[in-house]
């Protein structure tokens, strides 16, 4: 690496370092970036600090959403307040890695971190959350599909995430699929449109909706209730988001493992979510 760390302290100060310094890359916990810089991996010219910044580690109420700062940790996503507001995001949270992980990682870090299993990314997918990006050219946003670090630009920051607080059962699991690799999977009821979403992570590069099990599901939602119709109706919930992921390059076994997998994710967070 070479010599320079700059260590902004607003995000006024970040952006235009960045600006000056387009080669810098930003560091907010480290936990992702660093291990790979350490193995001789990645070799950037400049770092830029994040976690001097007080505004990108709070949150706040904007309307019905949560407005997350980008270096919120996962121990404070795991905290009582998001908890009540965002419950897949705390679960998710809780299982993260180690306590030192969830003390050091944020929420900024893993929507960008080079890795399948960015546990934040199906819990965003589902929640139709929207990214907020800050550079010297001004703000953007966009809705948190699959990937949402593919869509950063040059020169660009995530200044946090707008969470719509829905008010209805949200569920996330995560499964071992193989040595090192888990598959994850966050549903949420979102009662005001009388509809189910549903992203699977971990098992291709960022994460999958399965559209057309989430159709069905919410179609099925009886209108008193709000529950599905049927108590079978789970089980073919799952059979369908594991048909919707999309074809792997892997070999067949561990393709159908897989979605069996997959299956019972869905399935179970599908009996959570209407078990009330
Ligand atoms: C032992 C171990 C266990 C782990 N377990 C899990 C797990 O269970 N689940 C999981 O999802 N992850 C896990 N991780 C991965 C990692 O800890 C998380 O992805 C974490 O949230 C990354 O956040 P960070 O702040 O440390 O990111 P950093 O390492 O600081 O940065 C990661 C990437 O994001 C970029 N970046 C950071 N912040 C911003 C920003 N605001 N704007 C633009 N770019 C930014 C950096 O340039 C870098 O490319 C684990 C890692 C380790 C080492």
């Amino acid at each position: 690496m070479n010599d320079a760390i700059l260590l902004p302290h607003s995000l006024d100060e970040a952006v235009d370092a960045l600006a000056r310094e387009p080669a810098a890359l930003p560091v907010a916990g480290g936990t992702d970036l660093m291990p790979r810089v350490n193995a001789g991996m990645l070799r950037p010219r400049a770092l830029l600090g994040l976690a001097g910044i007080g505004e990108l580690r709070q949150w706040q109420f904007e309307g019905r959403h949560a407005l997350i700062g980008a270096c919120v940790t996962w121990a404070r996503l795991a905290g009582p307040d998001l908890a009540a507001l965002v419950p897949a995001l705390a679960t998710a949270a809780r299982q993260v890695g180690t306590p030192q992980i969830r003390m050091m990682g944020t929420l900024g870090g893993n929507l960008v971190a080079r890795t399948r299993e960015a546990d934040a990314v199906p819990v965003l997918a589902a929640l139709e959350a929207t990214v907020l990006v800050r550079s010297a050219g001004g703000v953007r946003e966009f809705v948190c599909d699959g990937e949402p670090g593919a869509q950063l630009r040059a020169g660009e920051l995530i200044t946090g995430v707008r969470v719509p607080v829905l008010h209805g059962p949200q569920e996330f699991l995560k499964a071992r699929v193989s040595a090192g690799f888990h598959a994850t999977l966050a549903l949420v009821v979102d009662p005001g449109a009388r509809t189910v979403r549903c992203a699977v992570g971990g098992i291709r590069p960022g994460a999958e909706r399965p559209t057309a099990a989430e159709r069905w599901l919410s179609g099925r939602l009886d209108p008193a209730s709000g529950h599905p119709v049927d108590a079978r109706d789970a089980a073919t919930f799952g059979a369908m988001v594991a048909d919707g992921l999309s074809a792997g390059d892997g070999p067949r076994p561990a393709r159908a493992h897989e979605q069996r997998v997959v299956a019972a994710l869905a399935r179970r967070a599908a009996e959570r979510a209407f078990a009330a």
